[in-house]
């Protein structure tokens, strides 16, 4: 691509920036309402990575995220490789486990791959006429008033311009979209940080591939100030997520040492320790990732953007939400047009009215559920730091 060029769109096209789950399952609808669309996410294509290499992700799909699946045709695909997860086990310290059902029997949220949900996805938007997703564009600016995005073309670092006739921010927490739209008049914008991160970690397979835990399970080690959650896996792994505090007695910033981590996973986790043998390389390479709730408002700019999915509302995790309400939208989106006779104005209005108080909703729940965790639950009853210290 030329620098500096410009690339014409046709008028009806429709211009997703983000081909993550949001936005290929956007693709997905609007594509089968017969809109053209262009897909362009920063990222390689993540099924040239051949099979799915190296530790899963999961994350757990509920019902609204299976009405949205529902509604192209490929919930049943999806669920013969999830996992049903019919309650939650709760582990003591002492190793003891309680189980709390998640609904009557047989109800249950599922534990799916995020890789393997994001390229059944790309699959399918690139089986449907009309639909280019181009991969490695990252998008630098976005100028609404003139509808021009300034995109880079990663692999040879060029720089050019390309025009939209109507744009779909679905590029996250960190949505380049959102940024354009916070320099526009009354544009209300927040974010706020827990003062916890996240740490994925892994529980091996058992002999021949088993689960050395209850497969059907959401798992949760609750421990007052922090805790470790587990989901499984198809392969019989479990991937676990540390919610730990930054700072403090006992925090990322207290474990320096893969003999303090093993200490502290010992004393704290111990039925978890012995089933995670990489425990210490995980915990010093995995990333820690942060925790943000980024509210806004409004989602659109005229009848020419929208943002929908975490530009529009990131939330904290501790629902289990954040993709189930990011595939809501493209539900909600869908009927609208359908409502609306395609009147983009009317249904851009009606969808951000309507949608925000929901998604409001959610972040609010999802942060008092981490503080009920964090605070409801019984403290451990000594202080660690001394012992860590020592380690
Ligand atoms: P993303 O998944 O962030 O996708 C955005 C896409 O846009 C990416 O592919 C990115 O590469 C691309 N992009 C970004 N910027 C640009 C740019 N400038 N140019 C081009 N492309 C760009 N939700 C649940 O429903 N259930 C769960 O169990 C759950 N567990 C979670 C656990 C953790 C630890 C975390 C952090 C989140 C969890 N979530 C869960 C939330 C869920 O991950 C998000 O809500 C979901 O990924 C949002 O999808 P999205 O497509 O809007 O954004």
């Amino acid at each position: 691509m030329p620098a500096s060029s410009t690339v014409a769109t046709a008028e009806t096209s429709l211009t997703i920036l983000g081909g993550g789950l949001v936005g290929s399952l956007l693709a997905l609808y609007m594509a089968r309402r017969g809109f053209p669309v262009q897909v362009l996410e920063r990222r390689p294509d993540p099924r040239l990575a051949g099979p799915i290499e190296g530790r899963s992700i999961n994350l757990a799909l509920s019902d609204r995220g299976w009405r949205a699946l529902e509604g192209v045709g490929i919930a049943e695909e999806i669920r013969q490789v999830g996992i049903p997860m019919y309650g939650r086990v709760m582990h003591d310290q002492q190793g003891r486990l309680t189980s709390q059902p998640y609904g009557a029997k047989d109800q249950a949220i599922y534990s799916v791959s995020r890789a393997g949900l994001n390229r059944t996805l790309l699959d399918l938007v690139e089986q449907q006429p009309g639909v280019a997703v181009r991969f490695e564009q990252q998008c630098l600016n976005v100028d609404v008033r003139n509808r021009r995005l300034e995109l880079r073309d990663v692999p040879t670092d060029t720089v050019y311009e390309q025009q939209y006739s109507r744009l779909f921010g679905a590029d996250g927490a960190y949505s380049a979209v959102r940024g354009a739209l916070q320099k526009t008049d009354r544009f209300d914008y927040s974010q706020s940080y827990l003062e916890y991160g996240y740490k994925e970690l892994n529980i091996a397979a058992g002999p021949a591939g088993s689960w050395q835990l209850e497969k059907h399970a959401l798992h949760i080690w609750p421990r007052g100030q922090y805790m470790m959650i587990a989901l499984p896996n198809l392969d019989g792994t479990f991937t676990c997520t540390l919610f730990f505090p930054y700072e403090g007695p006992h925090s990322f910033a207290a474990l320096q040492t893969p003999a303090q981590v093993e200490f502290f996973f010992q004393e704290v986790f111990p039925d978890a320790a012995p089933l995670m043998p990489e425990l210490t390389e995980d915990f010093f390479q995995n990333p820690t990732g942060s925790l943000v709730t980024v509210r806004c408002f409004p989602w659109s700019y005229q009848d020419s953007v929208l943002l929908l999915g975490d530009a529009a509302h990131a939330i904290v995790p501790f629902y289990g939400q954040g993709m189930n309400a990011g595939f809501e939208d493209c539900t909600i989106l869908h009927q609208l047009l359908g409502e609306q006779d395609h009147d983009w104005q009317a249904v851009f209005d009606t969808f951000e009215r309507q949608r925000k108080p929901n998604t409001d909703a959610m972040a609010e729940m999802a942060v008092y559920n981490f503080e009920e965790m964090r605070d409801r639950v019984a403290d451990p009853r000594f202080l660690l730091q001394k012992k860590i210290e020592s380690k």
